[in-house]
């Protein structure tokens, strides 16, 4: 059986931010995927970076990330159609507004530069933004990227340093020998390694258990659609009407929005991803907060699975039991966080430390997350999160 360095568990953004960072540093690495490269939460993203101002313990990583994107295409050879032109939350009426004021103390404390403006200084920003918007908050600072060329970016350029994605093969089991990793478990066999990166969104709680760790995270459905090109409207990241909505460089229109559905998972198995009436909720909410979509043409639509942590935080864990084992989850906005998130996974797993900025994001902060928590907060599978 051929021995890898280090296996990674999953072929999402973080998971091959991850491979590429360690592959790079010289190290021999698998990646192994239940299903196709990519297809579960990271190609379905709108693809924001958030500078987590409503978290602190994450916003430096998040910085930290908005660096990187910023040079990314030239790091990995291959365009991610990142734009860097700010981020917008918009108050369509007076208790979005209320509520904005107050996220907007929360972000004054951070670093960032952030305003806060009037409708019609945020209809000079967007000048298609409906007139019932009542004013909001503004950074020039984040932007977004595409989702699906980010993530075959990520994928290519870890292959073109010799690494190794073999798609179709879950994880069934980690193995661990004397306290130590020993490798996987798949449905062809076992394969071995010295290291693992866990790096399988919401399905880590489940592929942790066995060993007698508690991963709480809440996996989560939510809903996107795409409209045809339009001629260019805006290019900030658009928070607003309980969407996300941007701009493509060809001129699509990409939302997503609430409510999700609380949904629960099974090993190696694709979780059933329906789009549901919400899309049509969806579109009514984009017209309000954008009057001229009322002329878009809608593509296409679909879900996506993302992971919950009980903060709506990120997580990155080295385990000292077994040795060898790092895990990941970003709890929703992993997407813009993996350029750091993955250097900080590949140094842990190499290095035993990493130069990011992590220190309060280990799971250590769950050790008394009682296991009932998703039923106490009512996260349970069926229920909406309205
Ligand atoms: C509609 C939508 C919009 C979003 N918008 C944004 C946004 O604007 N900005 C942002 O930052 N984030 C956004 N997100 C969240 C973001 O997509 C995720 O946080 C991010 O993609 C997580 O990456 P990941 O690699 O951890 O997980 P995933 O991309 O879900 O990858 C995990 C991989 O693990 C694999 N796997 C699972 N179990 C096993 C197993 N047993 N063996 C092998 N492989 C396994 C899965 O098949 C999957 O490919 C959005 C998500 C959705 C669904």
């Amino acid at each position: 059986m051929k021995n890898y360095d280090v296996i990674v568990i999953g072929a999402g953004i973080i998971g091959l931010s991850t491979a590429y960072r360690a592959q790079k540093a010289g190290a021999k690495v698998l990646v192994l995927d239940a299903g196709a490269t990519a297809y579960e939460a990271s190609s379905r993203a709108t693809g924001y970076l958030s500078l987590r101002g409503e978290t602190p313990a994450e916003s430096p990583l998040a910085q930290e990330a908005e660096r990187l994107w910023d040079g990314l295409d030239d790091e990995l050879g291959y365009p991610t159609e990142w734009t860097q032109k700010g981020r917008i939350w918009a108050a369509m009426n007076e208790r979005e507004l209320d509520e904005l004021k107050e996220l907007y103390k929360t972000f004054s404390k951070t670093s960032i530069p952030f305003e806060f403006l009037d409708g019609d200084s945020m209809r000079k920003l967007i000048p298609c933004l409906s007139p019932d918007c009542l004013g909001g908050i503004w950074t020039n600072r984040s932007g977004h990227a595409n989702p699906q060329r980010t993530s075959q970016a990520f994928a290519w350029a870890f292959t073109d340093l010799g690494g190794e994605i073999r798609e179709y093969t879950p994880v069934l089991e980690i193995l661990t020998e004397g306290g130590k990793v020993k490798g996987v478990r798949t449905p062809e066999g076992e394969i071995h390694c010295a290291r693992i990166a866990l790096c399988a969104a919401a399905h880590n709680t489940l592929l942790l258990k066995p060993l007698g760790i508690h991963f709480p995270l809440a996996p989560v459905r939510l809903e996107a659609l795409v409209t045809t090109p339009m001629p260019p409207l805006f290019e900030q990241a658009f928070i607003g009407n309980g969407l996300s909505i941007r701009q493509t460089k060809r001129g699509n229109i990409h939302m997503n929005g609430g409510p999700y559905e609380w949904v629960d998972l099974e090993i190696g198995k694709e979780a059933a991803k329906p789009n549901t009436p919400i899309v049509r909720n969806i579109l009514r909410r984009a017209i309000e907060a954008m009057p001229v979509l009322k002329g878009a043409q809608f593509l296409r639509s679909w879900a996506g699975i993302i992971d919950i942590a009980p903060d709506q935080m990120t997580t990155i864990h080295r385990f000292n039991n077994p040795e060898g084992l790092v895990t990941a989850a970003c709890s929703g906005h992993g997407f813009g966080m993996a350029p750091s998130a993955g250097i900080a996974v590949a140094e842990l797993l190499l290095e035993g430390k990493t130069r990011m900025p992590i220190d309060q994001l280990s799971l250590d902060r769950f050790k008394n997350t009682p296991p009932d928590w998703r039923e106490r907060r009512n996260w349970q599978a069926g229920q909406y999160n309205t």
